[in-house]
């Protein structure tokens, strides 16, 4: 190993390097990880130095509140490699600002920039062999926090830990996707943490999602808690529906994730001439739209898959099978998207950094 640092951050080296055992051709999405990892305490009230040292498990006590009260935030991002093994993030301020906003819904610490942005950019100057040329390959960037504090009492913690982990990945392809749309369990509920990339939001949806997988269905579209009536993601994605030539997707809210690539895809398309009207979509008026042939389309964005068609979906009983549409919004939309991400067009938005 090898210690240097920056002003900011130690730098342990790994002795040697995993990469050449790696199968880049056959990676399963978020289980490789590259050589080292990023690690930061918060601790009376501060957080220490980052230190950049191998990949390696650690140890917590078992009474940690992470544990046992769920007090865990994580983001999700990618980078890309450009021309000339150039590495590019997408946006990445956009998540630092998102993570920051669930850890005061989470009672936890914020990340200053110069530990995240910081941070993520030495780590991924040093693992940029890991970033593979090519579309469709990325690092999948995860930085989370979690609360180390012992003691099982239903308190926020006082310590913390942030780390940021790093997962080479292939384009992501989940297969043909049909939903069903949620009539009973709800992702989010009004004042609750819907609007946060919280740890439970997502055990929360395994056992619906498990149902749903048991009656041949991918993915859930979920609806607004109160009514059922609302529709407002699509699994861990946010949904668009194309009617007619119209986008449609929900406006964020205390529900609904702020998705980077849902906010992204809407400009994207309204430089394109294409009509976006971000209200609300009701189910009724979805099913409405299936029936007389206005629905053309319907995906869902997120960075892990950029967009993902769906081709059909279920509500009460009826299955509604979408067109098969040449051409699709969602694929050009994805193209326009992914070609900026890797540099391979101009990107006038100034997203890439
Ligand atoms: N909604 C939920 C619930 C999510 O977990 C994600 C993934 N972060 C998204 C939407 C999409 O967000 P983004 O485009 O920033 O990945």
């Amino acid at each position: 190993m090898s210690l240097n640092s920056t002003n900011e951050i130690d730098i342990v080296k790994a002795i040697s390097s995993k990469i050449n055992d790696v199968d880049f051709e056959n990676l399963s999405f978020g289980s490789t990880f590259t050589d080292h990892m990023l690690v930061c305490d918060f601790k009376e009230g501060h957080w220490q130095k980052p230190i950049i040292k191998p990949y390696e498990p650690f140890m917590i006590d078992p009474s940690a509140k992470v544990f046992h009260y769920g007090q865990a935030i994580f983001e999700g991002m990618k980078a890309y490699k450009g021309e000339n093994n150039s590495v590019w993030l997408f946006r990445p301020e956009e998540n630092l600002i998102r993570f920051n906003k669930s850890a005061v819904r989470m009672a936890m610490p914020e990340v200053p920039g110069s530990i995240f942005i910081d941070g993520l950019k030495t780590i991924l100057d040093i693992e940029r062999d890991w970033v593979k040329k090519g579309l469709g390959n990325t690092l999948y960037i995860r930085p989370f926090m979690i609360a180390v504090g012992s003691g099982v009492i239903a308190q926020p913690s006082t310590q913390y830990r942030f780390m940021i982990i790093l997962s080479p990945a292939k384009s992501y392809y989940s297969g043909e996707v049909k939903v069903i749309i949620a009539e009973h369990y709800s992702r989010a509920a009004n004042g609750g943490i819907g609007a946060a990339k919280a740890a439970g939001n997502y055990s929360a949806q395994f056992y619906p999602q498990k149902l749903a997988q048991e009656k041949g269905f991918q993915q859930i579209i979920w609806t607004d808690d109160a009514t059922h009536t609302k529709l407002e993601e699509a699994g861990t994605m946010n949904v668009f529906f194309r009617i007619n030539d119209t986008l449609y997707t929900a406006p964020t809210s205390e529900r609904i994730l702020d998705g980077v690539t849902r906010k992204s895809l809407i400009d994207l398309a309204k430089r394109e001439g294409i009509n976006v009207d971000v209200r609300s979509v009701l189910v009724d008026e979805l099913i409405a739209a299936a029936k007389d042939g206005s629905l053309k389309e319907i995906f869902g964005a997120g960075t892990a898959a950029v967009v993902s068609p769906i081709v059909g979906f279920q509500y009460q009983g009826t299955y509604y099978e979408l067109p098969k549409i040449e051409n699709s919004i969602a694929m050009q939309l994805k193209d326009k998207l992914t070609k900026i991400q890797y540099k391979l067009a101009e990107d006038t938005f100034g997203w890439t950094v």
